[in-house]
């Protein structure tokens, strides 16, 4: 890519940046539990039907892991935000790498015209 197209690129990438909307890092697990009731179904010698699904949501930040179960209402939204946070990450990648390959672009240039 030559200096002008890095620039519209990079015009572009903050653009997506800008409309991304809310973000969460993690990632969502879906659990099946045994309860302690006698004669539950979850329990069934033959066939047994475990409870749920129950959506859990990990995620580490600051240095800190934690794990948080989601309402069924919750689960659709919070996909979303971890989408948008894996977004996100990808954007950030590929600002920085334009901003090397512009520094590089831009010392060509200078070069070339010190050359002249
Ligand atoms: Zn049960």
């Amino acid at each position: 890519m030559n200096l002008a197209q890095l620039q519209r690129r990079l015009a572009s990438l903050q653009q997506q940046l800008l409309s991304l909307g809310p973000v969460h890092p993690g990632s969502i697990s879906e659990q099946y539990n045994v309860c302690g009731q006698p004669g539950c179904h979850c329990k069934d010698p033959k066939k047994p039907q475990k409870h749920g699904p129950y959506y859990q949501l990990s995620f580490t930040w600051g240095g800190k892991s934690s794990t948080r179960f989601l309402r069924p209402e919750q689960v659709e939204p919070m996909r979303q935000k971890v989408a948008n946070y894996k977004r996100l990450r990808e954007l950030m990648n590929e600002w920085v790498s334009l901003g090397v390959e512009l520094e590089r672009a831009e010392r060509a240039r200078a070069k070339e015209r010190d050359g002249d």
